[in-house]
């Protein structure tokens, strides 16, 4: 008998799992994510990112910023360090309450979290061994530990921090001063967070160290409802224009009972990953909670005087807050895609295309001299390449049959190939000198565009 967890058959391609073995895969052979400390055996929960997705991350980074600060009037940005105040821990109640119940198994010694233990007839088991002896759920704290200075006691304890939105906090004051905002204003910031997570998972998904993208949106307590919808569809609009479809998108509304006592409201922003619908983005409406508790332990006014009615009072606060990772890895597996095309004889083969939008694919166009001994083929590749190199990522490939070159840019998202070929020397006639053929990765169509207006067409389609 067989059945689909036959351990001999190999997984269903249409499965997630299989899915998303091809896209580990993928992001190894072609350079845009490798396992951390790789030649050592690793490092659960850390991954570098190689020449590929160092671009799609910092593109994806750079178009969060343009949207959520430079496009607007009402957010300015800022860069807070990652280990801060041991204080600020403690007064955000990250020290006392950033912890998650975890429950050893006494068989096999696997530390698990006690939400994610399977049951069999309605008795938990160990995941790893099948064991039922396990300890009762303890508190584990998701901060790293570290200490600052050549001692280490109690008085040099202090954390990385699990989120960026602190530092926001604490530097409401000078941010203010500085900016002359008034409410409603927001504060930006990208930047590493750190979290001993129990279980790392699902790729990059659930990581030890990652990145987030988050605003704090300080707001009049009477415009938070409101605001908390305005940026949940802010948000949803954001993933679509970075090529994330909005039916893969779905917004949970958390329950009362799962919401931070202080929060008003919180939606997560979710995605259909081959593994499952899981949170890419939280939106949360957290009152004055923050700020009153930043000002109470320190004793530093952190209020804002409303010079209308002569009032000070302590700013509400929306916060969109991101992760990177997540959002690099729902790119890539929105992205990928399995198709045909025709080789060099025309025949069809089966490629491997990622549908990266444009705006944030990592190479945006590749340039190809029809062959590489022809030396005024080259020279002209190589003058298209200085032409765009100014304006985007390009990179330049004389090497193999052309369709093999079509093909390995499909492979790492690049939109657009460009052709430079005898008519472009003029060889077939005047009307086609200093023309180039433009190739969609797509639909694979082709036009025939003039060299003259190359930078502007494209700009056009990848901003
Ligand atoms: P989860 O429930 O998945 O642990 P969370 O609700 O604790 O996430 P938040 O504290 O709201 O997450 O953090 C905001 C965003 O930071 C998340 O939506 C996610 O995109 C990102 N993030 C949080 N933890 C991790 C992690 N361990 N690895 C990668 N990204 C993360």
């Amino acid at each position: 008998m067989t059945s689909s967890s036959d351990p001999q058959r190999p997984p269903s391609p249409s499965s997630g799992a299989a899915r998303m073995e091809k896209i580990v895969s993928l992001c190894k052979r072609r350079g845009f994510i490798f396992q951390s400390s790789e030649i050592y055996g690793g490092l659960n929960g850390a991954w570098d990112y190689g020449p590929l997705g160092v671009e799609l991350k910092r593109n994806l980074k750079d178009y969060w910023w343009r949207t959520m600060v430079h496009e607007r009037d009402d957010v300015v940005g800022m860069d807070g360090s990652i280990l801060m105040n041991r204080a600020v821990w403690k007064a955000s109640g990250h020290e006392e309450t950033f912890t998650d119940p975890m429950v050893d198994c006494r068989t096999c010694k696997a530390r698990l979290r006690a939400d994610q233990i399977p049951q069999k007839n309605g008795v938990p088991q160990c995941p790893n061994c099948g064991g039922k002896d396990l300890t009762e759920p303890r508190s584990f704290n998701l901060m790293f530990k570290t200490y600052v200075g050549a001692t280490e006691d109690e008085s040099s304890i202090t954390y990385l921090r699990p989120e960026t939105a602190q530092s926001i906090f604490v530097q409401f004051k000078n941010v203010l001063d500085v900016s002359r905002k008034k409410l409603p204003f927001g504060i930006a910031q990208i930047g590493k967070a750190f979290r001993n997570e129990i279980n790392p998972r699902n790729f990059t998904f659930r990581s030890r160290e990652f990145e987030q993208m988050e605003l704090e949106y300080f707001c009049r307590p009477e415009q938070g409802m409101e605001l908390l919808e305005y940026w949940k569809e802010e948000r949803l609009k954001f993933y679509e224009n970075i090529g994330i479809a909005r039916e893969k998108l779905h917004v949970l509304t958390v329950p009362d009972a799962e919401r931070a006592f202080y929060s008003k409201g919180t939606y997560d922003i979710e995605y259909e990953f081959p593994f499952g619908r899981q949170e890419l983005e939280g939106v949360a409406y957290r009152t004055d909670y923050d700020l009153s508790q930043h000002q109470n332990a320190s004793g530093k006014p952190l209020e804002y005087f409303d010079e209308e009615a002569k009032q000070k009072f302590i700013p509400h606060v929306i916060e969109p807050s991101a992760g990177v990772d997540r959002t690099v890895l729902a790119l890539i597996c929105e992205a990928y895609d399995e198709d045909t095309a025709p080789d060099d004889k025309g025949k069809q083969e089966s490629r491997i295309v990622l549908r990266f939008s444009p705006r944030i694919a990592p190479i945006k166009c590749a340039i190809f001299p029809l062959l590489k001994n022809k030396e005024p083929l080259v020279a002209k590749a190589r003058a298209v390449v200085n032409l765009l190199r100014p304006h985007m990522n390009v990179f330049y490939d004389e090497t193999g049959a052309i369709g093999r070159r079509y093909r390995r840019q499909d492979e790492i998202g690049t939109p657009f190939g460009i052709t430079i070929d005898f008519e472009t020397l003029g060889e077939r006639g005047d009307e086609f000198r200093d023309t180039v053929t433009l190739r969609e990765r797509d639909s694979m169509k082709q036009e025939r565009v003039k060299i003259a207006d190359l930078v502007q067409l494209l700009i056009a389609r990848i901003s």
